[in-house]
């Protein structure tokens, strides 16, 4: 099942990032076990009533700046930004909550917004607005202030929500509302499909690797009726095995480069690698792999997708005997939290190597969904602890008692033990390495829960 995103965004200063906060449950623990994934506010997960969702903060990219002076409000560059922001909102969203502030009244940046988000708006048959948006009254504190809400029917936005993100105050009924307004499962049309996602940077060549593997020989594209806005799904018939490819180029082609457009772009990656079995990283050869890759193979696993690292452009790198080696090396140790990965060097300019690519995310595919049978399991944790118990400072050792696969897709054990506590994660990562000696899931990450045995 999919997790519905939700999208905040408003003018700057109308509590974007205190809502944020708020909604922002509990975050994967992982986060901290990978180096290079802060994740600069941009997307957390929340919980309400037992459904899960992404909540992105458009906010995060600052539409004042863009890095540089801030903008004076009102101005042509401001009002730019704030409709960029808008469009990547309702682009990437499932919801998306339009913030105003109570205290302020509704001003020419909320119009501008709310003219964007009205005319964007894709008008289902039955009626609905898809994405819905629904209308949040910020820094209502008091009840004066939450009677101001209604003044705010002039942005022809339906309904106000007033709330104050700092008291947290009226929340739960927006949240309600919230919940109430996600898409109703399934969203998959047709036949199930692996799903392919294609990430990376702006330039790496992700739309000249698509159109490779949709002219490549063994590929019988059908367009399909692109489900909602996700309209650059292609989806394709690949030895016989259904295939979707998730493209994340998107709106940017417009010949100019937005500013936070880089940003945007991890968001978009976001997106796509939620609704992805295995992501394509594709890496620039001639730049080699930079900070906002790491960033991008952080919420890979962090979502637990698979991955297939792509150096592309490999035509454009001067090479002798020990340059792959040497990439190898370097990706390698950039990417050390996930040292499962496979690396193809391709080039979608010449086609060279582009025909491994599909064989590979199909066999990492295929390895998400491996089990290991309780018996091989439990050898491997046996062997484990023979080899090597942790022991903490304080003189408390680990005992696992037994182990069980309880899922695949991604693979998950659950591992039943004396203290979960004492379980940290240089012993995790020793036990995860034993599992792959037995079978190595290429490209895929393995999830083990430590579960007290009472
Ligand atoms: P953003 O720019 O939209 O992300 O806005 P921030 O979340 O940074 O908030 C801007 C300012 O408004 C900060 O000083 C917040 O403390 C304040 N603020 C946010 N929510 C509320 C609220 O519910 N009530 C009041 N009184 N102030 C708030
Ligand atoms: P995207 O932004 O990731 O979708 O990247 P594009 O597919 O638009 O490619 C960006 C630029 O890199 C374009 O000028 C492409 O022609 C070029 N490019 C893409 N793949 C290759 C390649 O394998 N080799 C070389 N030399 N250039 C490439």
């Amino acid at each position: 099942m999919r997790k519905p995103v939700v999208v905040l965004v408003g003018r700057p200063n109308v509590g974007k990032s205190t809502l944020f906060n708020r909604l922002a449950g509990e975050r994967l623990a992982i986060v901290d076990d990978v180096p290079g994934t802060t994740r600069d506010r941009l997307l957390a997960e929340g919980e309400w009533t037992g459904h899960v969702f992404d909540v992105m903060d458009t906010g995060g990219i600052d539409p004042t700046t863009g890095g540089k002076d801030p903008l004076s409000i009102g101005s042509a560059d401001y009002i730019e930004q704030i409709r960029v922001q808008a469009k990547a909102a309702l682009e990437l969203a499932d919801v998306v909550l339009f913030l105003v502030d109570a205290e302020a009244g509704v001003t020419p940046a909320d119009l501008e917004v709310a003219q964007i988000l009205r005319r964007n708006q894709k008008k289902e048959e039955d009626g609905r607005l898809n994405p819905p948006v629904l209308l949040v009254v910020n820094k209502a504190d008091n009840n004066a202030l939450r009677n101001m809400a209604s003044q705010f029917y002039e942005l022809g936005m339906g309904d106000p929500y007033a709330i104050s993100a700092v008291h947290g105050t009226g929340t739960g009924d927006l949240l309600d509302e919230l919940v109430a307004n996600f898409p109703q499962e399934p969203e998959e049309e047709g036949e199930p499909s692996v799903k392919i996602a294609i990430v990376g940077k702006p330039n790496a060549g992700k739309s000249s690797l698509l159109n490779c593997l949709m002219g490549e020989e063994r590929a019988i594209v059908s367009p399909i009726a692109g489900t909602t806005r996700d309209a650059v799904d292609t989806f394709m018939m690949y030895n016989d095995i259904p295939v979707t490819l998730i493209d994340t180029a998107g709106i940017r082609r417009r010949g100019k480069v937005e500013p936070g457009v880089e940003k945007y772009s991890v968001l978009r990656a976001i997106r796509a690698i939620e609704r992805a079995d295995v992501a394509l990283l594709v890496i620039d050869a001639t730049t080699g792999i930079t900070a906002q890759d790491t960033h991008i193979a952080g919420f890979i696993l962090e979502a637990w997708k698979s991955t297939v690292v792509i150096v592309n452009k490999w035509d454009a790198v001067e090479k002798d005997n020990e340059t792959m080696n040497l990439y190898t090396q370097k990706i390698r140790q950039e990417l050390n939290f996930m040292d499962y990965v496979p690396i193809l060097f391709i080039s979608a300019k010449t086609g060279k190597r582009v025909d491994q690519v599909l064989p590979t995310a199909l066999r990492v595919q295929e390895e998400r969904l491996v089990r290991l049978s309780t018996s091989q399991l439990n050898k491997v944790i046996q062997d484990a602890q023979a080899r090597h118990q942790p022991t903490t400072k304080s003189g408390q050792t680990l005992k696992i008692y037994y182990g069980t696969q309880v899922r695949s897709d991604p693979p998950t054990f659950m591992l039943y033990c004396n203290d979960p506590k004492l379980a940290h994660f240089s012993y995790r990562r020793f036990l995860e390495n034993r599992i792959r000696e037995n079978y190595t899931y290429l490209g895929t990450p393995i999830r083990l829960v430590f579960k007290s045995r009472r």
